[in-house]
């Protein structure tokens, strides 16, 4: 493919709502522009963006995909983040690589929560954002209902450029509203020219009042003549519309159907002639090895900057990368200095993905997107610079992961395999983490949600050869004692050979929570040899990281030794490290087992309606409210502490409560007694595992 210049360039990224029609829209922007010269579908499997094993049998995007499309002259680089939570990570990074984004929203769905999220970000980002309503031709297809759900949503910015022509079924074209002109599609892709329907009025006279309204209030000049004219002229519309849009202070509506490809000529008309290229982004910001901030204008003749958007694990090509260049320009068979992991890396050939396609390509200038393979360091997220002057972009900012699951192999010596695979998902993807939990033994994974882990480890099978079994990931509960109580602890074996012989007395005692373990030594008159004092204490550290009865440690306990017995020759370390341990296993027997569970600190922001769901349901879950504070936006926060027992699975829980309009965070805050009917369901079920094993 040959080297477009930054103005020739559009970065668009698609988002939505899972099935709001991204992947179709692709499909449809390369066939009308003659890049492919048939439309797969998400149905057969044989879209060029969804080529996942992972998507073709869930028939959703679940990673980005990139295609290039030529188009009057420009590049229009074309990237399809995943719409669900789940894949935050992906649309986090990809909408970096983009100058503009096209919120792609189902006509017969209408607002969903993704498009929602969607807008959020690109606001966020300072994106400017165009809305295009898809599936005009379907069944129960409204687009007065989903303009009304737009403007509702994201205010009176939302302005219709287009109207659709014919309903459902016989939907078969667009009215331009900016021109008073009519595009039908009697034949394929392209727009034929017709007369502006007579029928239209009753629904292009308001829709023009919105577009009018969108544009007056998107320019200061604009609603000063607009207040007093009660109107605008024509060519101020068409301009001001342009420059609202630039601006990102006016959200342009257009209206097609990506499987018929009807409206698809003139969404990449629309792209090519108003999206902003490279350029008119104006110089990125990022900040050098002291902190401070530096401009990055995108010019091909600047230090070479560029940022590593994504990489992909391909069983066939193998590992690779995907960036955008902010400045300068990167060539093939050339040296990056990566300034994140603060290494060189050489790079071989340079390409353009179209999928899963690869087109080779000379250079990637600045404002251009490509792609290169086997690269060894560089991770999503990652920027690249000069070793003389290393820059970075200021990190993605990213939710935690909080949903556990702990995973072995299912066949036994595919650990280092599992490592691998581990290690490299985790640089594809920084919203997923892997944590080996030394207290529970666990290799524990987290991530946004289901969906997510469950896409990571059907990646571990189809790209590491690794199965893996999962399980909730254990919660780390504590031992302590409710009483006082004295116990002996007595090693004697004296038949045969050396013997054995230790004897030691000791009082046992509750502390309060958090001090741990403390050990006194109340021995009078030697009653047994000061080096065998430790020995003891030993033995019973020993035992409580090991649990007395639940396999969980002891904590918060008082152990004071109190008398003893020894035996010149059969006497040792070691007898009196089991003396002791004993003595601790019938003491606690004794004084009364306690178990303490993580008590986590939870702040859950969602919007006030479902203030009162999620109050009742922190209550249902042994929740401790502390507060509900206002905090704009008409959300609320409400902190609480709660059993961690109770939220392993908020994600979930709390997506389900309110849609996915809700967000928390987590973090350990203490242990408290465990109600006693949870503690015994516990300790049944460790004493199970433990038969188990022996049987094993
Ligand atoms: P994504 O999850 O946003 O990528 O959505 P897809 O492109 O996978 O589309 C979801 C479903 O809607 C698929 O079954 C598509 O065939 C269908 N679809 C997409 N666009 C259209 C459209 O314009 N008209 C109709 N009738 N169906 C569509």
């Amino acid at each position: 493919m040959k080297t477009y210049d930054a103005k020739d360039i559009r970065n668009v990224l698609l988002v939505g709502h899972g099935g709001a029609g991204k992947t179709t829209l692709l499909e449809a922007l390369l066939f009308a522009s003659g890049g492919i010269t048939r439309m797969g579908t998400v149905e057969d499997g044989n879209t060029v963006s969804d080529h996942d094993p992972d998507e073709q049998r869930r028939g959703i995007s679940v990673s980005l995909a990139m295609a290039p499309i030529e188009w009057k002259g420009v590049k229009i680089n074309a990237l399809d983040a995943p719409g669900t939570a789940d894949f935050v990570g992906d649309l986090r990074n990809a909408i970096r690589a983009a100058d503009a984004v096209i919120i792609v929203v189902s006509a017969v769905d209408g607002v969903e929560v993704q498009t929602e999220y969607a807008w959020e970000l690109a606001v966020d980002e300072g994106l400017p954002r165009a809305i295009f309503v898809n599936k005009l031709d379907r069944e129960r297809a409204d687009f007065q209902s989903t303009l009304d759900q737009l403007v509702s949503s994201f205010g009176t910015q939302v302005a219709p450029f287009e109207l659709p022509i014919g309903k459902e079924h016989e939907f078969g074209g667009v009215a331009d509203l900016l021109h008073e002109k009519a595009d039908l599609y009697p034949n394929g892709p392209m727009a034929e020219e017709s007369e502006w329907p007579d029928d239209i009025h009753a629904m292009a006279d308001p829709a023009r009042e919105k577009l009018v309204e969108a544009v007056a209030e998107s320019d200061d000049a604009l609603i000063e003549e607009y207040l007093e004219q009660g109107t605008l002229p024509e060519e101020h519309i068409v301009s001001g519309a342009k420059a609202g849009f630039a601006a990102a202070r006016l959200a342009p509506v257009l209206v097609g159907s990506a499987s018929k490809a009807i409206g698809i000529d003139r969404l990449l008309d629309f792209i090519v002639e108003e999206f902003p290229s490279p350029l008119d982004r104006g110089p990125i910001t990022v900040i050098g090895k002291g902190g401070e901030a530096k401009e990055r204008p995108s010019d091909p003749a600047g230090t070479t900057t560029a940022f590593v958007f994504k990489t992909v694990s391909d069983p066939f090509v193998g590992h690779v990368t995907m960036f955008r260049v902010l400045s300068g320009r990167i060539r093939p068979d050339s040296s990056i200095y990566n300034a994140t992991q603060n290494t060189e890396e050489r790079l071989g050939q340079l390409f353009t993905q179209k999928g899963k396609e690869h087109e080779t390509i000379a250079e990637v200038p600045a404002g251009d997107i490509g792609a290169v393979a086997k690269l060894q360091a560089s991770h999503t997220g990652d920027t690249w610079s000069t070793k003389d002057d290393p820059v970075q972009l200021q990190p993605v900012e990213l939710p935690e992961p909080l949903l556990a699951y702990a995973i072995s192999p299912a066949t036994k010596g595919d650990e280092d395999k599992l490592a691998t695979g581990l290690a490299r998902l985790r640089e594809e993807d920084p919203s997923f983490h892997v944590a080996r939990n030394e207290e529970t033994h666990e290799l524990v994974i987290y991530g946004m949600g289901e969906a997510h882990l469950d896409v990571q480890m059907s990646r571990l099978k189809a790209k590491f050869g690794v199965d893996v079994h999962h399980t909730p990931a254990k919660i780390a509960f504590r031992e302590t004692v409710r009483g006082k109580a004295a116990a002996q602890g007595r090693h004697v074996k004296q038949t045969g050979g050396h013997g054995q012989y230790a004897i030691c007395s000791i009082e046992l005692e509750p502390l309060p929570r958090g001090e741990g373990f403390v050990y006194e030594d109340k021995i009078t008159g030697g009653a047994i040899p000061q080096q065998f004092i430790p020995s003891i204490e030993k033995g019973i550290v020993k035992t409580m990281a090991e649990g007395v009865i639940s396999g969980n440690p002891m904590v918060d306990i008082k152990v004071t030794l109190v008398d003893g017995k020894f035996h010149t020759v059969d006497s040792s370390d070691m007898a009196f490290q089991i003396a002791g341990s004993l003595a601790l296993k019938e003491a606690v027997e004794k004084a009364g087992v306690v178990l303490l569970e993580p008590i986590v600190q939870l702040s859950v922001v969602v919007p006030e309606s479902f203030t009162g769901d999620i109050m009742g349901d922190l209550n249902a879950k042994r929740g401790k409210i502390q507060g509900v504070e206002q905090i704009g936006g008409g959300k609320q926060r409400i902190n609480a502490l709660v059993p961690q027992a109770e939220v392993a699975r908020y994600v979930i829980d709390l997506r389900s409560m309110t849609g996915g309009r809700g967000a928390f965070t987590m973090t350990f805050s203490h242990y408290e007694e465990m109600p006693s009917h949870l503690a015994s369901k516990v300790i049944e079920e460790y004493q199970r595992s433990r038969e188990e094993a022996h049987k094993r």
